[in-house]
């Protein structure tokens, strides 16, 4: 009966994929899902991961037994020194515990469990603090496993930039010990990020009230098209000393999206005792991971792996980064232009400010809705365009169609 399963309602994302499938129209643009489209608006398979699959497919020692609890031990620890950079006094302290996960998704229900199990389990001070906005999905990952929910402002509708003043008034507020998500780089959906400076004092206020750090890191690579520059507000935290943790998705980096690769890092404070703290968090990690999904796929994981066990073939996996990220920030400039010389009302600076796949345009509800049924392009309701979804055949037509919608 209803009143035991009623019926759910569907997952806007997926929806607004499905609902663009059945559009008909030869005009249709799609800048709903986060996913990379080459100039043809086509899947890009990366040319270093086709080549990391060649080497997989003709390996004759290569099958599909099953990979440990904790995965991919030659993907796991490449993982963690992608983050945390190679000479990391984190990893060779041993305070690093890695597990591979099912890609960012399942990376932030693994520590999601885990604080919820073992974080401050006597009550106070274990909300959860999300950014307004933040990724639809963090609100259901945090919420299934019982930890209570709170947002920081972080978002300025008047500047397009970030409600720093906001969000640290939020942040000093928060009861003691309280667990705030980051999004390490390429905020999602805004596109917006602190700055460098911003961010040390995100951390002077995080560690004056001794919150715990939870980051999400999905876009590394996208940002800045820079490995290390996409990960140093990570690694300033965990210079700072900070006991965290991490979810880290392949999805984007490496297009490998229904591969479902990623990996969960703990960083334990430095202190003579941290080495045996993460080796009693990896032991957790396992029973947890044991009972979810017994252990992690394989073949996704193989292929990043390959790539980054390989001087050249990392070096080339660089490259390709660089030209998603490059495609991307030139069709932030298109479109940023092709306004501009339409004399589209309003300021549209924060399209080539905002960094990584996502644009925040400020388009309202009732013009993203319109836009969607007039002109056939798909945003999500808050105004979010995915920039890769934008090519130099269909930027004009989007930009009129925008411009379009705000004179209305
Ligand atoms: N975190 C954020 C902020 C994301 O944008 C995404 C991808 N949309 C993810 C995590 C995880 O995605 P996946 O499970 O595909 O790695």
């Amino acid at each position: 009966p209803p009143e035991v399963v009623p019926q759910a309602p569907e997952d806007p994302l997926f929806g607004l994929m499905r609902a663009f499938r059945a559009d008909a129209s030869p005009d249709k643009v799609d800048l709903g899902i986060g996913a990379y489209r080459d100039d043809n608006a086509k899947p890009w398979v990366l040319p270093v991961v086709r080549k990391a699959d060649e080497i997989l497919r003709n390996d004759p020692e290569a099958n599909h037994e099953y990979l440990p609890i904790a995965g991919l031990a030659s993907l796991t620890s490449r993982a963690s020194e992608l983050l945390l950079g190679k000479s990391a006094q984190a990893i060779s302290e041993k305070r690093v515990a890695s597990v591979q996960t099912i890609s960012g998704t399942g990376a932030c229900h693994l520590g999601a469990l885990f604080l919820a199990r073992f974080y401050k389990t006597n009550g106070a001070g274990r909300t959860v603090y999300l950014s307004n906005p933040t990724w639809a999905n963090h609100r259901q990952i945090f919420s299934n496993v019982g930890l209570p929910l709170a947002t920081y402002p972080y978002f300025n509708k008047e500047t397009r930039g970030l409600d720093f003043d906001g969000m640290k008034g939020t942040l000093a507020d928060a009861p003691e010990g309280s667990i705030i998500l980051l999004h390490a780089c390429a905020h999602n959906p805004t596109g917006v990020d602190p700055t460098p400076e911003q961010w040390r004092e995100i951390a002077a206020i995080m560690k004056a009230k001794k919150h715990f750090p939870f980051f999400d890191t999905a876009y590394q690579g996208f940002a800045s098209g820079n490995l290390d520059r996409d990960a140093s507000a990570i690694r300033l935290f965990v210079e700072e000393g900070f006991e965290l943790v991490i979810a880290q998705s392949f999805a984007k980096n490496f297009g490998l999206y229904g591969q479902r690769a990623g990996c969960f890092h703990f960083v334990a404070s430095p202190s003579s005792e941290a080495a045996d703290i993460t080796t009693r968090v990896a032991s957790q990690l396992a029973i947890l991971q044991r009972s979810e999904i017994s252990n992690p796929p394989i073949y996704g994981a193989r292929i990043a792996s390959i790539v980054l066990n390989d001087d050249a073939l990392f070096a080339e996996w660089q490259e390709n980064l660089r030209t998603m990220s490059g495609r991307i920030i030139a069709m932030r400039k298109a479109l940023r232009s092709k306004l501009e010389e339409l004399g589209t009302p309003g300021q549209w600076n924060h399209i080539t400010d905002q960094i990584g796949m996502f644009s925040f345009t400020g388009l309202n509800e009732t013009q993203v809705l319109k836009i969607r049924s007039d002109a056939h392009v798909y945003m999500t309701k808050n105004g979010r365009i995915s920039m890769a979804g934008l090519n130099t055949k269909n930027v004009g037509y989007v930009a009129k169609a925008i411009d379009k919608v705000v004179r209305e």
